[in-house]
């Protein structure tokens, strides 16, 4: 398994054959609106793409996205995956409505054999402001030659998500590290402080993107480095830099993990208005 960190949730996942471009948010930067409400507002995203990202799209084979937000899937991604007849691996949350964009959807949780996915419902932000972001899905994906990985997509620490961990034991998490904040209201992403409980709570690897790329993630990555460094945890987490290509190997054994939660989640309107903002 590789990871190649593009630009805050976007990165290239080559695992088992499939080469998944994850979140693609691939608009110029500052050609989005601010997300801040009050405090320092700037356009995003923030930052360019790193300059290896045309050789990066280049060999993708499909994309996976966790949930419809413009800093995820954005309309230069829509085009993209258009453009390349790439099929979008996505949940059954957000599957109805990319369909209605001209997309291939298909399930993530289709995949089949050899593949596992469990689909893990996260929560973005607590509240009203967490149920104003809607649903948003994580994906637990096993390969018989791959290491487990967990990605989180966008959350708030939740049982649920420490129950995937839990039983999965994955060995690499990829988790959003921005600590979002709108200027209004509480976090909508996991704070530093949820990012060490969850390395503590595990023995993966955490890789850590969604950072210095909006202008609501207030997250660096220095801040982050040395918070894990001075909790004795800095071999357990992984911080690219954009463009960054890292490579994670297959423990032999794994664990079976139990059996999931329910899970009844549903899209509600609101989040196709925050969508309509791709
Ligand atoms: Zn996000």
């Amino acid at each position: 398994m590789h990871i190649q960190q593009l630009r805050n949730a976007t990165m290239v996942l080559e695992y088992a054959g499939n080469r998944w471009l994850v979140d693609p948010m691939l608009c110029r930067a500052r050609t989005l609106p601010p997300f801040r409400l009050s405090g320092r507002r700037r356009r995003n995203p923030t930052v360019e793409l790193p300059s290896n990202t045309d050789e990066a799209l280049a060999k993708v084979t499909s994309l996976l996205v966790t949930h419809e937000h413009p800093d995820h899937f954005d309309s230069a991604g829509v085009r993209f995956a258009i453009e390349r007849s790439l099929p979008v691996y996505t949940n059954r949350v957000d599957a109805a409505h990319l369909r209605g964009r001209g997309l291939d959807v298909r399930l993530l949780e289709e995949l089949g054999a050899p593949f596992t996915v469990e689909v893990v419902r996260s929560e973005h932000g607590r509240g009203a402001i967490g149920w104003i972001m809607g649903p948003v899905c994580g994906y637990v994906l096993s390969h018989p030659d791959e290491p487990t990985v967990y990605l989180t997509g966008d959350s708030i620490l939740t049982d649920a998500v420490l129950d995937a961990i839990d039983r999965h034991e994955p060995a690499v998490i990829v988790a959003p590290a921005g600590a979002a904040n709108f200027g209004v209201g509480g976090d909508i992403l996991f704070s530093v402080d949820e990012l060490v409980t969850m390395a503590r709570r595990s023995k993966a690897t955490l890789v850590c993107n969604h950072l210095e790329a909006l202008d609501h993630c207030p997250t660096t990555r220095e801040g982050l480095r040395e918070r894990f460094e001075r909790e004795g945890l800095g071999d357990r987490v992984c911080i690219p830099e954009d463009g960054e290509r890292v490579a994670f190997e297959h423990a032999k054994s794994r664990p079976s993990p139990s059996a999931p939660r329910p899970d009844t989640a549903r899209a509600g309107m609101q989040k196709w208005i925050t969508s309509l903002l791709a």
